[in-house]
């Protein structure tokens, strides 16, 4: 692997579609794609967006040390499985992983080079707009995820980058400014 990119957001800040737009730019990048148990929204394909998974299934990923790190939020389950990561390692592949705040953290800790992004929205009134503007989420899960913006803020302190999501393009820029040097 040549370099391991984090990038993590709140829920609704646009990480996807700025994610989308750069990979569609530099298609030499590859990014992971996660486990978990949660379930699967309108239009989302099984080994594409995520690899989806019974609790029972993401239970044995996790003790037969399957996950480089996974995370609870918001009540369900997320991790990466440490092959796909090894693989980009081995293949000298730029990765991306599209995370949350706390499983950033912890793999700095394991990978100290790794370069932690956060994305940030324009403000909270806005976040809350887009969240509730993409028709995904019952209103407890919506609840759910905005009661989660204040630790991800918190931990997004230790983060090496932020970059704000006003536009796409402009968020877009900014990314190749890190991630192309
Ligand atoms: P969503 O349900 O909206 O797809 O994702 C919810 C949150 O889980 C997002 O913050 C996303 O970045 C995070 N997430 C997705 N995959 C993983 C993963 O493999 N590990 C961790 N820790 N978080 C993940």
């Amino acid at each position: 692997m040549k370099k391991l990119f984090i990038i993590s957001g709140s829920s609704g800040v646009g990480k996807g579609t700025i994610i989308k737009e750069f990979l569609k730019r530099h298609p030499e990048f590859r990014l992971s794609v996660s486990c978990t148990t949660r379930t699967k929204r309108e239009g989302e394909i099984h080994g594409k967006n995520y690899f989806f998974l019974t609790e029972e299934e993401f239970k044995k990923c996790i003790n037969n040390n399957e996950f480089l790190e996974w995370a609870e939020f918001s009540g369900n389950r997320y991790g990466t499985k440490r092959e796909f990561v090894e693989n980009c390692l081995k293949n000298n592949e730029n990765l991306i992983l599209e995370i949350d705040t706390k499983g950033a953290l912890n793999v700095k800790k394991l990978m100290p080079e790794s370069v932690l992004i956060f994305i940030v929205p324009p403000s909270t009134e806005e976040l809350e707009k887009r969240l509730r503007g993409r028709h995904t989420e019952t209103e407890e899960a919506i609840q759910k995820r905005l009661a989660s913006i204040k630790s991800e803020l918190e931990n997004s302190k230790y983060f090496d980058y932020q970059v704000i999501n006003d536009t796409v393009e402009n968020a877009v820029k900014k990314l190749e400014e890190i991630l192309l040097i």
